[in-house]
């Protein structure tokens, strides 16, 4: 078998998390069907507590502790969606959460961690620093959750897809945003158990694409991070990924990369046609769709992931500048 967490284990982790994450709604999108010529509806998972869905993830992980683990508390690198999430799925559960990261991160970010109820721990000027410091935390008892690829996380993330077949029984086609795959792995995992014909699509941008390169190269490969709107995308696979590249490559149907125009153009859309903030990350399956990047979508749920970005950037895009972020470092 390709994977050991199951559609029981989604449901499990459904139970767990119920009443401590929201039920989002879905949408069906008269202008991205009406441009498709298909039934294009969007999941708002953009409008779950934190901005993300990895609250799924991250509640799931932190109820499935022990008691002796929930004692010693929680650490986390993230500085981004799961950063937050984790955070707060800690504070309602009542458990200590230390986040850890560089002096690099800018103030806004630690900031956002902070509102969320965390611990910040601010150590040297490196990713790599930070993780010195993780490491002496776990040693300490503490247990560090990851942001992927982590049998609780991805079977909190799956509890989007049940949603999903609830909202539209007749689903065809899901679009996900991908990174690691914790996200992708946990729908494709429950699509795929319920009715293995529906199609499962993976977007990425062009930017630094770590999961679709890796699985190019039929395996973990190390992917240069580079700047895109895209950010909450970014980031490696882990060269030692122990679930989510092979749930990926052998779940989902096809992977799909978008472009930073294209991301810019679908952010914008969001907002002046769907009345939607979303970031970049969230963008992709809107920006893949407008792209006529999807072959016969069909009945198609476009997961819109987060709404996390910096509202001046936000500003800028609506406006109808054409924001380089790659020039901006
Ligand atoms: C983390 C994240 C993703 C990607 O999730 P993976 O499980 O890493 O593939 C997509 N969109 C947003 C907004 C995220 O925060």
């Amino acid at each position: 078998m390709n994977s050991d967490i199951t559609l029981q284990d989604s449901f499990a982790a459904r139970v767990r998390i119920a009443g401590r994450v929201r039920t989002t709604p879905i949408v069906f999108s008269p202008s991205l069907s009406e441009a498709t010529g298909c039934d294009i509806r969007l999941k708002l998972e953009h409008t779950q507590i934190t901005g993300s869905f990895k609250l799924r993830g991250a509640t799931n992980a932190v109820l499935s502790l022990t008691e002796a683990e929930r004692a010693n508390g929680v650490v986390g690198v993230s500085t981004g969606n799961h950063g937050r999430g984790l955070a707060y799925a800690a504070k309602q559960a009542g458990v200590r959460c230390i986040i850890c990261m560089s002096e690099l991160v800018p103030q806004n970010k630690v900031e956002g961690i902070k509102a969320q109820g965390a611990e910040v721990r601010i150590v040297g000027r490196s990713q790599d620093d930070a993780q010195v410091e993780v490491d002496k935390l776990v040693a300490e008892g503490m247990v560090m959750l990851p942001p992927f690829d982590h049998r609780d996380i991805i079977a909190g993330q799956s509890t989007v897809a049940l949603e999903m077949l609830e909202q539209t029984p007749d689903l065809e086609t899901v679009l996900v945003p991908l990174s690691g795959g914790g996200l992708i792995s946990g729908v494709a995992m429950v699509m795929k158990a319920v009715n293995p014909s529906i199609r499962v699509i993976g977007v990425s941008m062009e930017r630094g694409a770590a999961m679709y390169e890796s699985q190019q190269a039929g395996k973990p490969i190390f992917v240069e991070e580079l700047s895109t709107l895209a950010d909450s995308l970014g980031g490696g696979v882990g060269l030692d990924n122990q679930h989510t590249f092979a749930m990926t490559r052998d779940l989902v149907d096809e992977m799909i990369l978008v472009t930073e125009t294209e991301i810019a153009q679908a952010i914008r859309h969001a907002y002046w046609q769907e009345r939607q903030v979303i970031e970049g990350s969230g963008s992709v399956g809107i920006a893949a769709l407008l792209a006529g990047k999807i072959r016969n979508p069909g009945r198609c749920v476009s997961l819109i992931s987060g709404q996390n970005i910096d509202m001046a950037l936000h500003h800028r895009i609506i406006s109808g500048e054409d924001v380089d972020v790659t020039a901006e470092g």
